[in-house]
């Protein structure tokens, strides 16, 4: 069932959002080459606690951390821990706080030091299949306007977007309906005011596929190819989209 949101939860979202939003900033400042992956994940905890916030990810169905660090073929859900970035790493840090019951989500992929114009052209292209993608999520579209400005901005530039994890509503729940696919596969609902989802494109430079790594968390390509991933929390209002992180 997905769940409306009222103003006044709204309101919390968005303080629950620009809290997260000032969380990842300073993550973002600590990225360079000769960090611990590790390093990622105790900030994420000092400054969630600084702020108030609760780490949405620490325990979810059991992720043994307080963010998902994903890097170079890495997808989704990578867990920081001994790994050093490197100069030319792209690296994923995906984020979810909690406040006063509800959650936001957001994620951005960066560049470590100097990366390759491959490497910074699927970044791009990643963070503008999410901004058009955003363009359309309006009251009275469907999700299925969503999907399709994704997958055809991110294939008419030569990327592909994975299929097997989409985006979905957020709030109550860190995950709640509907599910926001980055690719065709159905209309899917219609979008009202009040509805709050995470959209986030997942672009990889090669094929589709995914594997999933030993550690039965980690979501690899299973060509080896690069992958970049952007998502913002979003409210549905009767004009354009509010982006609340
Ligand atoms: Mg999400």
């Amino acid at each position: 069932m997905v769940i409306i949101k009222s103003d006044e939860e709204i309101v919390i979202m968005r303080k629950c959002g620009k809290i997260l939003a000032a969380v990842l900033d300073k993550l973002r400042a600590e990225v360079r080459p000769g960090i611990k992956t590790g390093q990622l994940d105790i900030m994420m905890a000092e400054e969630s606690r600084k702020r108030g916030v609760i780490p949405s990810f620490k325990n979810y169905r059991g992720f043994p951390a307080n963010l998902c660090v994903s890097v170079n073929d890495e997808i989704v859900h990578g867990i920081p821990g001994e790994r050093i970035l490197q100069e030319g790493d792209i690296v994923s840090l995906d984020v979810g706080a909690k406040l006063n019951g509800f959650h936001t989500d957001a994620a951005v992929t960066i560049g470590v030091g100097r990366i390759s114009k491959e490497a910074a052209d699927l970044i791009a292209v990643t963070e503008g299949s999410l901004k058009s993608g955003i363009a359309q999520a309006i009251s009275g579209a469907w999700v299925e306007d969503i999907s399709s400005a994704i997958q055809h901005y991110v294939e008419s530039k030569g990327f592909s977007v994975v299929r097997e994890y989409t985006g979905h509503g957020v709030g109550r729940d860190l995950h709640e309906e509907p599910q926001i696919p980055n690719f065709v596969i159905g209309k899917g609902l219609l979008l009202r005011k009040g509805m709050t989802l995470a959209i986030e494109p997942m672009v990889n430079a090669g094929d589709w596929h995914t594997k999933l790594a030993a550690n039965q968390w980690t979501v690899l390509t299973a060509d080896g190819s690069l992958s970049a991933h952007f998502e913002h929390t979003i409210a549905i209002t009767d004009n354009e989209a509010e982006v609340l992180v």
